[in-house]
């Protein structure tokens, strides 16, 4: 299922010369190598390379073939009712910083863009949230995200095509193109497709038949690799969601997202609009195809449209509803991470590039008190965790005693058919294959062998 900004921007290139085989730069020690080369690792990499640093990205694939060529790309301090359950969670302070932090990173997007003059459709736009069941979460959500020092506002108005109860703005947010907005940043780095990595060791990075060294290593997969220390495993699941470009409806200026009934997320992207929602947790479809219930919504909403392509991505949902950013484990000093998302990459991948360049190069940033692996929120998300234990426990047992389910070649669970895909995924941690057992989607690192 290609996205619409593939279709757009076609494979983006890397700059190897010709004859120049992966194995010619293994003997070079790295001051830093990046894993993953999609948004969040691009990024890392760029402003770690900008702080004067040796930097080597390595990817399995091709450059942002993962979740980043599947988002929709809104780039916006705004993540569903986020800030009262964060000052409830984590109080005043560190909600206040989770907030600068985002603010801060759209506006290093459009310093970025500006300076390298990219043209990758970046527009400033306001984000709202909106409810057609019950107001009430949103009219506290306006009041928080205020008082942390949000330009919010509360409205009855909008363009979308159906009635509101109520909806939340926050002005001054952007959206834009995200490959060609990646394919700018390439071109100034040095990245390795087509290079996996198996096993990462103090300061070496081990595929299956090369060697690289680096004084630090960024493990920007998406998924973390490596399931001992750091355990992200028994800190977030993923979640799988829709979207689809129309053709012949009226654009519209805002992004909008739904935080009742199928979540629904609406933005303009050139002469498209894009349409998205229905998500659920991997492995967990609902009854009724995605695709079909979009087209419902596309019949329902804009009857003159035309459905030009369609898509599905996942994202790693932490418990607490924080990204994990900074050292992977107190155990690995040298080892940082990115991940967690939560279906926020395009921004927090911006929040990380900043903050693990900080870390990276010894610079007191304060933003490491929210995102850092290591932090300790008893508070925050104590039920998602025990959904989690629930699932993964059921997801064993699945693997342990129904003979007819593969098992995940990650932890052993019992993997479940996803018909609409033609897949088979896995609903503790989220890793997919396709239907010859080939890996679609980590953490698991093996493909099935049936
Ligand atoms: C439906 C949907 C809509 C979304 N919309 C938005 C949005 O509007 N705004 C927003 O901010 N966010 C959005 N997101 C979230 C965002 O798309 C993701 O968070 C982001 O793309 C993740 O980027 P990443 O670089 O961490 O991961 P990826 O893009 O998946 O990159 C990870 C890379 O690591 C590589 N890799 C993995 N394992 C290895 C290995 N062993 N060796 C080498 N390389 C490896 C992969 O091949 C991949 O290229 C959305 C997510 C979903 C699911």
């Amino acid at each position: 299922m290609e996205s619409l900004w593939r279709k757009e921007t076609g494979e983006i290139k890397t700059q190897r010369k010709k004859g120049e085989r992966a194995r010619d730069y293994a003997g070079t020690k790295y001051d830093v190598i990046v894993i993953g080369a999609g948004m969040a690792g691009i990024l890392i990499a760029y402003y770690l390379q900008e702080a004067g640093k040796k930097v080597l990205v390595l990817e399995a694939k091709t450059i942002a073939s993962g979740q980043t060529e599947r988002t929709t790309a809104k780039i916006t301090s705004q993540h569903g009712l986020k800030y009262s359950h964060l000052l409830n969670t984590i109080g005043l302070e560190k909600a206040k910083l989770y907030a600068k932090a985002n603010e801060e990173a759209i506006r290093e997007y459009e310093r970025l863009i500006g300076e390298k003059g990219i043209e990758c459709q970046f527009e400033r736009t306001t984000a709202y949230l909106y409810a057609t069941e019950d107001e009430r979460p949103l009219k506290e959500e306006v009041r928080v995200a205020t008082l942390l020092g949000v330009d919010a506002f509360y409205t009855e108005e909008t363009e979308l095509p159906f009635k509101v109860l109520g909806a939340v703005g926050f002005r001054n947010q952007a959206q834009f193109q995200p490959l060609q907005f990646l394919k700018a940043l390439c071109k100034e780095l040095t990245i390795l497709e087509q290079v996996k990595v198996e096993k990462i060791k103090g300061h070496e990075i081990f595929t299956e038949d090369i060697t690289f060294a680096a004084e630090t290593i960024v493990v920007a997969s998406h998924y973390p690799l490596k399931n001992v220390p750091g355990f992200y495993f028994l800190r977030q699941h993923q979640e799988r969601s829709y979207c689809m470009a129309l053709s012949g409806c009226e654009g519209m200026d805002g992004m909008y997202l739904g935080i009742d009934g199928e979540e629904l997320s609406f933005r303009r992207a050139g002469e498209y609009l894009l349409l998205g929602g229905c998500g659920h947790r991997t492995g967990r479809q609902k009854r009724c195809y995605a695709k079909a219930k979009l087209e419902e919504y596309m019949k329902k909403y804009f009857p003159d449209a035309k459905q030009e392509v369609f898509w599905a991505a996942q994202d790693c949902m932490p418990h607490d509803g924080i990204p994990f950013i900074g050292r992977y484990s107190v155990f690995t000093p040298n080892l940082y991470v990115a991940t967690g998302f939560q279906k926020w990459g395009m921004i927090s991948s911006m929040v990380a590039a900043q903050l693990l360049r900080d870390e990276i190069c010894g610079i007191r940033n304060d933003y490491s008190k929210v995102f850092t692996p290591q932090r300790l929120h008893f508070r925050a998300g104590k039920q998602e965790f025990l959904i989690d234990m629930k699932e993964s426990i059921k997801g064993m047992s699945r693997g342990l005693f129904n003979r007819e389910a593969p098992r995940c070649t990650h932890l052993g669970c019992g993997l479940h058919w996803n018909r609409e895909e033609e897949s088979w995924d896995c609903s503790c941690h989220g890793s997919r294959f396709d239907k010859n057992g080939k890996i679609l989607d980590n953490p698991a690192k093996k493909d099935i062998r049936f």
